[in-house]
């Protein structure tokens, strides 16, 4: 990608902080800053693609990297015995916002279904 950098790679270079809750040599997870569940932590590949589908296209293991790390956060958070959710928002209609891949972990209450 050569679009200009997006805030997410100054976060895995840490030129800007972030709540970092996991890190493997391939992904980082850390606390989203306007959290939509009681927790809520992103999930980002270190390599930048602009979304999921880039992401499965180019590098189907690196995007196994970041469901193994999304799992993991949600050991490490306390999400797995009541369950949690995964999204990946996918461009504009569904308010993609920043164009780095990230999964969004969301969990720790009862979710309200979602679409409109
Ligand atoms: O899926 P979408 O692109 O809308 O998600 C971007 C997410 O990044 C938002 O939930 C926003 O709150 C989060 N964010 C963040 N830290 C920033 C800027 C955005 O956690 N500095």
């Amino acid at each position: 990608m050569n679009d200009a950098d997006t805030l997410f790679e100054r976060i895995i270079a840490r030129e800007i902080p972030a709540d970092i809750v996991y890190e493997t040599d391939t992904t980082l997870a850390f606390r989203d800053i306007k959290p939509q569940a009681k927790t809520h932590v992103l999930v980002v590949p270190k390599q930048r693609y602009r979304n999921v589908a880039e992401l499965a296209a180019a590098d189907p293991r690196l995007l196994a990297d970041v469901i193994t790390s999304a799992h993991k956060v949600a050991e490490l958070e306390g999400l797995t015995e009541n369950g949690y959710r995964v999204v990946f928002n996918t461009d504009v209609h569904a308010g993609q916002t920043v164009f780095h891949v990230h999964a969004h972990v969301l969990g720790g209450e009862q979710l309200g279904f979602f679409g409109r």
